[in-house]
């Protein structure tokens, strides 16, 4: 069975969490299966590894089961961008709107060198709120963006078209 399959396989659909009328891919059951679990980071490594990547940018939080695994597998530092209050050091924060409200996210201010090239990883791209605040972040700190790594793509919210400002290189491993 191809990585593709096992991935939807193992992926729980849990109907309206956290709310109604959102079905939640849950990704807990591929973290049993050891083996799937390296080979989902061994197939993002391959995709990216010839992209002369400086840091891998995960975003809490299920951005950092799979984005450190990969930037240890690329040999680059993991970057994490947290939730508002998370992060001790000084932070550069960005807020922006969700569907019911607004969040804000952080990252440090020494998290990169200036001019580094920058994946930006998460589980799962919905409308590309999430990402999108993270590439803001990763300007703010002096990094470019070179690409987003996603394990799901709702493709019918749209999202990738939403990233396609800061650039076109946009992997996902699963597709609804
Ligand atoms: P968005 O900013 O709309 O692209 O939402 C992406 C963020 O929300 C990611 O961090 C996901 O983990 C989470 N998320 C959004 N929708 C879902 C969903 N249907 N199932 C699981 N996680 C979701």
């Amino acid at each position: 069975m191809n990585l593709t399959k096992r991935i939807i396989n193992s992926i729980r659909d849990v109907p309206d969490f956290p709310k109604p009328g959102i079905l939640f891919k849950d990704i807990t059951p591929l973290l049993q299966d050891v083996q799937l679990s390296a080979d989902i980071t061994e197939a993002i490594a391959e995709y990216w590894k010839g992209y002369e990547l400086d840091a891998v940018v995960g975003i809490e939080s299920r951005g950092f089961i799979w984005g450190n695994a990969l930037a240890q597998k690329l040999h680059i530092p993991f970057v994490p961008v947290r939730k508002k209050g998370k992060l001790p050091a000084e932070t550069h924060s960005f807020a922006y709107d969700l569907e019911y409200g607004s969040a804000e996210v952080e990252m440090h201010k020494d998290a990169m060198i200036k001019g580094a090239r920058v994946l930006i990883h998460d589980d799962l791209l919905a409308t590309g709120g999430t990402a999108l605040a993270a590439a803001e972040l990763v300007k703010m700190a002096g990094g470019k963006v070179v690409g987003f790594s996603f394990l799901v793509e709702l493709s019918f919210l749209h999202g990738r078209d939403a990233l396609h400002k800061w650039c076109d290189k946009i992997h996902s491993l699963v597709t609804y």
